[in-house]
């Protein structure tokens, strides 16, 4: 049989057929490479063997017993199968019982020895293995560490070890990208090492060590990357006239706080001093950002250039076109939005307009960044809640107009020290001010115990006039645990036993645009009473007749996400709250969540975040909004990163082209992640 090389599809691989190699394509995995890449988001530590006298209770451990007796398979009431079989060894007997499992008689033998990995309980006051995994030797899935891989519909945990052990043949042949004397400096492990132990490590050290390489790997990337952009971008820009700030102001229907004040000013002097802007306004949720990139796209369309406006999703691009059309149609600027879910033929009208001259704000999504897509004079972009696209996109943003100004928006209130390496060439003003009238969003934590009480608080706030946000975490991957956090599972509960009488909505991100859309409109209309969502409606959306935000599996987001969400509510005059129900998280978990009740500045809570943060917390690793890595994690990794980006700035500056040989890998990379349109590593 032929050797397997690193660049072969998939399919290469033995046991992966067509079948399965789509599979591994909903994953991204298209081959051996990727594979090798696709590294587990945890382990399950089965070093441990016990006797079947020594298992105790609640253990999760391995047992090597004879099986002594293998029952025909029978059914329950409700359907389920069940098979009742028996193993012991010198020092007792377990029970072991199987639930739907067909072909068992054909995997195991009866008089046989085998491992038996699971969690020891007692059932029917007898001590029971449940569903346990077995082999007939150690060395498969027991008796060692197994990786937990990310899996999805038609792959299983079987099927991914075997292929990556497969794969591993190949590990050789994976590029080191941090050059040696970085690796010997920042004492990392081989890159060979690393490919082995992350998937299958020998102890947890082994792991820690392999993880700390590829990370260090990943991090020297996105510096590099960062650096590359920083170099190429012009610093020369349109010199447009200045205005005055409150000149902009009188068109708002309220006045500005000192710190918005202060960040349009920042930005004006920008605009009119010659070079070109690169400024991240960064501000709490609610601070409001967006009139001050509106102040921007004024004073640019004042001085006859066009401004592009990117926002993260189509539901905030309409609103942002909505709020902008209010205040700058008056005045004689036409506004326009442009979102892929527009019919052709208004998408061309828009196009035709932005090349025109005619419109001088367009509002979209990434739909900006077609190629199809031209100004007549575009002076301004800017970006709105900036992280969702990847550092990267800036690049792309720029090529669009005649090297115009660029003004990001983010509230990802990462810590300072982060800020500083991320958004190293970027000047950054901070709206550290709420819009004066603001209440402070009463924040509870609710246990399971308290269920009945949190609908009865929403009927009241309903009663009352409000609405009600209902949040569940949106779960993908399909080996998780349970599917109760789901939302549309929550709304057909709600709308069936909780509030028949009332209207519930329910919003995801797997549905249809225009369904989204009349979803949102019901809701900011008043239409629907309640909204049950995934962390959809996290960005932006602003009904502020909405008074009270629940959090279903509130234990199971990251800190600053929660924080992120409940910025959802107290957008009106009224009172609002959030109730955050935890699924009985323990101490740990609830402490966590004290966090958010307690406090309401953003980065004080991104700060604790970090701190507090532990593994099994990954939906919140997943989507805490910074740049999509593949196994760094900036809120974990901040040593790492330091290093990393002292080290891409070194190499740079030794070699800014990166043409030395030992930079080739870095650099392909590095133009890699920049190419990539999602921003996300490769
Ligand atoms: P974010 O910073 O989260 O993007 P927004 O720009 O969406 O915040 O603003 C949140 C809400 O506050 C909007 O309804 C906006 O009209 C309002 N707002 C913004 N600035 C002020 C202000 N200075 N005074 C009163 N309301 C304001
Ligand atoms: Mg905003």
């Amino acid at each position: 049989m032929a050797q397997l090389r690193i660049n072969d599809p998939i399919t290469a691989v033995k046991g992966v057929g067509k079948v399965k190699a789509e599979a591994f394509a909903r994953l991204r995995i298209n081959t051996v490479a990727d594979l090798l890449r696709h590294y587990p988001r945890d382990y399950e530590d089965r070093t441990k063997t016990t006797s079947v006298f020594m298992a105790a209770d609640g253990e999760k451990c391995c047992i090597r017993a004879v099986l002594g007796r293998l029952g025909k398979p029978a059914r329950l009431p409700g359907g389920r199968l069940i098979t009742r079989a028996s193993a012991y060894d010198d020092t007792g007997t377990i029970d072991i019982v199987f639930f739907n499992r067909k072909w068992l008689e054909s995997s195991l033998k009866i008089g046989q020895s085998y491992v038996f990995y699971g969690q020891v309980s007692f059932y029917n006051g007898r001590k029971s293995l449940v569903n346990p995994e077995f082999e007939a030797q150690v060395g498969g899935f027991t008796g060692r560490i197994v990786p937990i891989y990310p899996l999805c519909e038609g792959l299983s945990r079987n099927d991914v070890m075997k292929a990556v052990s497969q794969a591993m043949q190949c590990a050789g042949e994976c590029e080191s990208v941090t050059p040696d004397e970085y690796s010997y400096r920042h004492m990392l492990v081989s890159m060979q090492t690393a490919v082995r132990d992350i998937h299958f490590p020998a102890d947890m050290q082994a792991a820690a060590a392999a993880r700390r390489r590829l990370i260090f790997d990943e991090l020297l990337t996105f510096s590099t990357a960062i650096n590359m952009v920083g170099q190429t971008s012009e610093k020369r820009g349109i010199r447009m006239s200045p205005r005055s700030e409150s000149e902009f102001e009188k068109l708002l229907p309220f006045s500005f706080t000192g710190a918005q004040r202060r960040a349009v000013n920042d930005a004006f002097s920008d605009m009119c001093s010659g070079k070109r802007m690169n400024r991240l306004i960064q501000g709490d949720v609610g601070s409001g950002k967006t009139a001050a990139a509106m102040a921007c796209c004024w004073l640019a369309a004042e001085n006859g250039y066009q401004s592009a406006v990117m926002a993260p999703t189509e539901i905030l691009a309409r609103q942002h076109t909505e709020n902008f059309k209010k205040i700058l149609e008056p005045m004689g600027i036409k506004c326009e939005l442009l979102v892929s879910s527009l019919p052709a033929a208004e998408k061309n009208r828009v196009k035709k307009a932005a090349a025109s001259g005619e419109a001088s704000v367009v509002i979209g999504t990434q739909a900006l960044l077609q190629s199809d897509l031209v100004f007549q004079n575009a002076g301004l972009f800017v970006v709105d809640e900036q992280h969702r696209f990847g550092v990267a996109q800036r690049g792309t943003l720029s090529d669009k107009g005649f090297n115009p100004h660029v003004l990001v928006m983010s509230a990802t209130p990462i810590p300072r020290t982060l800020t500083l390496i991320i958004y190293g060439e970027l000047d950054v003003s901070v709206i550290d001010e709420l819009p004066p009238g603001r209440q402070q969003i009463l924040t509870y934590q609710a246990d399971p115990s308290m269920e009945s009480r949190v609908w009865d608080f929403a009927r009241k706030q309903i009663n009352d006039g409000g609405q009600v946000y209902v949040v569940c975490p949106l779960i993908e991957e399909s080996d998780d645990p349970d599917g109760k956090a789901a939302a549309t599972e929550m709304r057909d509960m709600l709308a069936r036993d909780v509030f028949p009488d009332l209207t519930v909505g329910l919003l995801h991100g797997r549905m249809k645009t225009a369904e989204k859309e009349s979803v949102m409109a019901d809701f900011a209309s008043g239409k629907t009473d309640i909204l049950v969502c995934t962390t959809v409606i996290e960005v932006g959306v602003d009904v502020p007749n909405a008074t009270l935000m629940i959090i279903q599996n509130a234990d199971m987001f990251g800190l600053s996400q929660l924080h992120q969400l409940r910025g959802r509510v107290g957008r009106g005059s009224r009172q609002s709250y959030c109730v955050l129900k935890n699924a009985g998280g323990g101490e740990i978990a609830r402490r966590r969540l004290r966090i958010i009740c307690k406090t309401s500045d953003g980065f004080k809570i991104a700060e604790e975040d970090l701190k507090l943060r532990g593994p099994g917390d990954f939906i919140g690793r997943r989507q805490h909004g910074l740049p999509q890595f593949r196994i760094a994690d900036l809120t974990q990794d901040v040593e790492l990163m330091r290093d990393a980006a002292a080290a891409a700035s070194e190499i740079t500056k030794k070699d800014p082209l990166l043409q030395l040989p030992q930079h080739a890998v870095l650099r392909e990379r590095a133009v890699k992640m920049l190419e990539n349109a999602e921003g996300t590593m490769n």
